[in-house]
């Protein structure tokens, strides 16, 4: 019998599974997918709500799609249980499904604030499709949109809503904005950039309570300085979608932890993406990294063992970028790590800043911001995450960035780091021209 593979969650990583599968078999199998929404990827949402692509374009596969991949689907359902002794997952309309091997790529969701009122009226998540739908319906040229939380992912939709004529004010309970992604330095420019862009900010502000008042939302901070609201975005955090699998006996830490073949601890059960705790690039410590790329690289790893390849994996590493009111800002690895030497340097009337990290002569991290239009901010924040990525040894060029961290284009091209990156995939081998695959991988 063909080899049946059950793939849970449609998101990036499920869906990168699924083209590998298909992609390095070499007997036909059978792959059926159980995913609660349809395949879509949430980081397009962003450019559905400031309407610059249209809301069919933010789906990765459509039934079509699906069908001539040769793919069993149960959409619009929850996996509820696994059982992994039988092999079978059960769905929420009681289905139950069997495999010989399963892929959990759940995801995760977001979190609000525990505050009272943080679920009524014109409070809004934003994650999902349905929720981006919601906040696209509220926001009228003029509203006033409170964010709480200025995390990674409220600088992702930023741009948009005050694209659609906005007012924005931001509300973040630490001391600085971005708190998990720059330190002091740049996040006192980034503040500093959006309040000339209009944007007001607060840190160090505590939520306590939302009310409704004629229609629009009062927001009591524990200092006082209450805001009035039409719209509130609670980017406040996101949690992994687990819950489902407290029976499984799959164990679990802060995701569901894996080696360095996305396998968990049972061992035709393997986990990608959100939901994941895998091998971290840099520190080799398991850790979750709930970002993109990860998420493809997990899945496509994840299926080639899948379909019988040995793919080991050999971490994934962070990385945070954004474009705010063209401010691109970025880090990468271990940009905090407080044991590292480190060199930088500041341009604080562009604004510019690079933070550089190194162990050794390698590069395990960095910070870089600068504005859009300076086109070396643009090649910087490619070249920087490159020469962290391949952790090429730097020798001689330590130095010479130590003293001078703006030019970073010499070292990359001195110590070859193109040459490091370019010969393999992550599956370890050459890549293949589209038209010989399902897929260009
Ligand atoms: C607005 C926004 C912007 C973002 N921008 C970026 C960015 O610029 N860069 C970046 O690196 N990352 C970004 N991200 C994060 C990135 O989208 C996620 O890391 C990525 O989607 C994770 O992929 P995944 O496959 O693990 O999970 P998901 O994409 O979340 O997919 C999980 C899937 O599982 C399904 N599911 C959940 N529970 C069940 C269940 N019990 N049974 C069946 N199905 C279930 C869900 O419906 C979903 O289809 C952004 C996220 C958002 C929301």
């Amino acid at each position: 019998m063909a080899p049946r593979h059950l793939i849970i969650g449609g998101g990036t990583a499920g869906m990168n599974a699924i083209r590998t599968i298909r992609e390095e078999e070499t007997e036909r199998s059978a792959i059926t997918l159980v995913s609660a929404e349809k395949p879509y990827s949430r980081m397009v949402l962003p450019y559905y709500l400031d309407r610059s692509i249209a809301e069919s374009h933010v789906f990765t596969a459509t039934a079509r799609v699906l069908r001539d991949w040769n793919v069993t689907t149960h959409l619009g359902k929850r996996a509820t249980a696994l059982d992994t002794n039988a092999n079978v997952c059960t769905l929420d309309d009681g289905t139950r499904v069997e495999y010989d091997d399963c892929l959990i790529a759940t995801g995760s969701s977001a979190v609000r604030a525990p505050v009272p009122g943080a679920d009524g009226p014109g409070v809004h998540s934003f994650w999902t499709l349905d929720q981006a739908r919601g906040v696209l319906a509220q926001i009228q040229p003029g509203s006033h949109v409170v964010m709480i939380g200025a995390g990674f992912i409220a600088f992702t939709i930023l741009n948009s809503i005050l694209s659609l004529g906005a007012k924005l004010t931001i509300v973040e309970v630490a001391p600085r904005i971005l708190p998990r992604m720059i330190d002091d330095t740049g996040a006192g420019l980034v503040q500093s950039w959006l309040e000339q862009h209009g944007v007001a900010v607060r840190t160090g502000a505590k939520l306590t309570q939302i009310d409704e008042v004629k229609n629009r939302r009062r927001l009591k901070m524990a200092a006082g300085g209450d805001l009035v609201a039409d719209v509130v975005i609670m980017a406040t955090g996101i949690r992994t979608n687990l819950e489902w699998l407290k029976t499984s006996g799959v164990k679990i830490n802060q995701g569901i932890v894996v080696d360095e073949r996305l396998r968990s601890s049972a061992p035709n059960v393997y986990a990608a993406g959100d939901v994941a705790e895998g091998r971290d690039l840099i520190t080799q410590a398991n850790a979750v990294h709930a970002i993109e790329p990860t998420a493809q690289e997990h899945g496509r790893v994840a299926g080639a063992n899948m379909a019988g390849k040995d793919v080991r994996y050999r971490g994934s590493l962070i990385i945070n970028i954004v474009e705010v009111c063209h401010l691109d800002v970025a880090s990468f690895g271990a940009w905090d790590d407080a044991k590292a030497e480190t060199a930088s340097g500041v341009k604080a009337d562009r604004p510019a800043y690079r933070r550089l990290l190194w162990r050794g002569d390698r590069l395990i991290g960095a910070i870089i911001l600068g504005p859009s239009s300076d086109i070396w901010t643009t090649n910087d924040v490619g070249m920087l995450k490159g020469l962290v990525q391949s952790g090429v040894a730097l020798g001689s060029w330590k130095a010479h960035l130590k003293k001078n961290p703006f030019d970073i284009k010499l070292a990359f091209i001195a110590t070859k780091t193109t040459g490091s990156l370019l010969p393999e995939t992550i599956l370890g081998r050459p890549s293949k021209a589209p038209g010989e695959t399902p897929v260009a991988v």
